[in-house]
């Protein structure tokens, strides 16, 4: 058969596909192993339906192999295979999914799997080579054909020798030039490196032999021989059952991730099957990474569709106040652009987000009644994140985080919840205090504080900046304001009201002597009703506390 050649339309086509759609070489292995997973997977499904066809799970198998000398990277599978005609359709034309076509003809429902349906990942193959040759035998059929192309100039079709039912794709890699290098993609390391990213749920062994040295028994030399090894993982952690796995199999997840270094202090397995259906693990870590809180860190989950990896790191599944969260997010339901490296929707994101923020809460909030020791490690490590999302937005995720604060408070100098402190203020308590300072010795040694503690009321001690913001946004909790110990008005009974009024004019010479001296550094003397055994101390008039107007005169312009 002779060289046919590509539309017009075709070949423009081509090329931007192959140098413009997507953003890093290596997916072309993802594209093409996802193919060949397609492949087995449409065995399996007309085994179901065909008497006549049994389907034996370990039969089928992709394998890879690189050969170093003829620069070849070759693709084995035991897949469904093509006839010529379908070469000529699913590769010949750009754009042609056989496996969506597939897809809805055996109206292949629920979980599966097939994860083709665009017809341009094939053509990802073209990045790193120069010459793609594919050999297939299709099941049912007793002829094999070759379909071989350069890229853009077209194809040719011929009838070739297989024996058996399956398809072997062959990349001739391309020559490296100054700028660009093809060979990582003959490195064992890197190849292994690339099937894990990517490629790590295919639910069939991914083969490679693989070089290993053992010591000699003998001589103590150490020999090198090659050995068939399975590299992806092939069912993941999260579509097991919950009950079969250990709280050991989910951190050694996390480690084999690299998610930290640490080990984490909860686990979240979700299996929703809603109007979006999603698997996830998520983690909250212990400890916080060295750049969490700099420009650098950058939060977000891992996205998979279908068991194959979307991106890396998906910022819309995460709020910013939970953005120390780990894990991953796995659906079916994802409507994937023409890359897959994005959605073309957010609306099944956004439903997703919404549902995990909404659990992360709950786990937390659970984590802190029944296992207060960790909750405050994990406070420890990211309360401050916490803090500051009461803040941020105006205030829009202060309901939901309300609850999730701590605070050091006066009372057995333990950190307390909000809650705690208010199911046990005195009936003729008013408000909820909190006096800041720079650490809690600062703090006991204010003079402000002692009127309020005498009373014998729980003080919050804020030793943070962010602190009174976030307080300040919060503006009550269950409808009890706030208020600074060294507020002006402390809304304490007093019974001396008068005899102040008395001292106010007596001393109004030395009081005004004082605020001369002060120059401009206060705003008046006044006799104080809260001093017990000091001699002075200072409050704040108006909206804004010292601490805070501390806080807001050392902020860059
Ligand atoms: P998609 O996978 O989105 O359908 P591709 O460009 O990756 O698009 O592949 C095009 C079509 O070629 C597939 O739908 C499938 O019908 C066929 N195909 C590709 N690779 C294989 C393979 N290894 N075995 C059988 N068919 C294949
Ligand atoms: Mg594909």
């Amino acid at each position: 058969m002779g060289k046919r050649k590509f539309k017009a339309e075709s070949k423009r086509l081509l090329d931007l596909m192959i140098n413009s759609i997507y953003s890093q070489r290596e997916v072309f292995l993802r594209e093409l192993i996802s193919n060949a997973s397609d492949a087995i997977d449409k065995i399996y499904y007309k085994a179901l339906t065909d008497e006549n066809l049994t389907f034996n799970q370990s039969d089928y198998y992709i394998k890879i192999v690189a050969d170093k000398e003829a620069r070849t990277l070759t693709m084995i599978d035991t897949g469904i295979g093509m006839t010529q005609e379908e070469l000529e359709k699913n590769l010949g034309t750009i754009a042609k999914s056989g496996s969506l076509h597939f897809k809805n003809e055996n109206e292949v429902k629920d979980g599966h799997d097939i994860i083709g349906q665009f017809g341009v990942g094939f053509y990802a193959a073209f990045m790193v080579a120069d010459v793609v040759t594919v050999t297939s035998k299709a099941l049912g059929s007793d002829e094999a054909y070759k379909w071989e192309s350069k890229g853009t100039d077209g194809y040719s079709i011929e009838p070739a020798e297989k024996e058996t039912v399956g398809t072997v794709i062959t990349l001739k890699l391309k020559e490296n030039t100054e700028d660009e290098k093809y060979d990582e993609f003959l490195e064992e390391y890197r190849l292994k490196e690339i099937i894990k990213k990517y490629s790590d749920f295919i639910r069939y062994p991914i083969k490679m032999d693989v070089t290993k040295s053992e010591k000699n028994d003998d001589d103590d030399e150490y020999v090198d021989y090659v050995e068939e090894e399975t590299i992806n993982s092939m069912v993941p952690i999260w579509k097991k059952n919950k009950n079969e796995l250990t709280d050991e199999d989910y951190e050694n997840f996390y480690r084999e991730k690299r998610y930290g270094f640490d080990k984490p202090l909860k686990h979240i397995h979700l299996s929703v099957d809603g109007t979006i259906r999603y698997n996830a693990i998520l983690f909250i870590p212990e400890n916080r990474p060295f750049d969490y809180y700099t420009q650098e860190y950058q939060k977000g989950l891992e996205l998979y569709s279908n068991g194959v990896l979307i991106m890396e790191k998906c910022a819309d599944l995460l709020p910013d106040h939970f953005s120390f969260v780990k894990g991953l997010v796995d659906s079916e339901d994802l409507s994937l652009n023409i890359s897959r490296e994005m959605l073309q929707h957010d609306r099944q994101l956004k439903l997703i987000a919404k549902n995990i923020n909404k659990k992360i809460k709950s786990q937390l909030l659970s984590l802190q009644k029944d296992d207060r020791k960790n909750y405050e490690k994990f406070y420890n490590s990211f309360g401050r994140q916490l803090k500051f999302g009461v803040y941020n937005e105006f205030g829009a995720n202060k309901d939901v985080l309300k609850d999730l604060l701590l605070f050091h408070s006066s009372k057995e100098k333990k950190l307390v919840t909000l809650a705690e402190y208010v199911s046990r203020m005195p009936e003729d308590q008013k408000y909820i205090y909190y006096a800041t300072g720079e650490s809690i010795d600062r703090i006991d040694k204010l003079p402000q504080t002692e009127l309020v503690a005498d009373k014998g009321y729980e003080i919050l001690y804020f030793t943070e900046e962010i602190d009174e913001f976030a307080i300040r946004m919060l503006a009550t909790y269950e409808d009890k304001e706030f208020k600074s110990v060294s507020s002006n008005d402390l809304g304490l009974e007093s019974e001396d009201e008068k005899a102040t009024e008395i001292d106010e004019k007596e001393h109004q010479e030395l009081f005004d002597y004082m605020k001369e001296q002060l120059n401009g550094k206060i705003k008046q003397v006044r006799v104080s009703k809260r001093l017990k055994t000091h001699p002075v101390c200072l409050t704040a008039d108006g909206e804004i506390s010292i601490e805070m107007e501390k806080v807001i005169n050392a902020m860059p312009d």
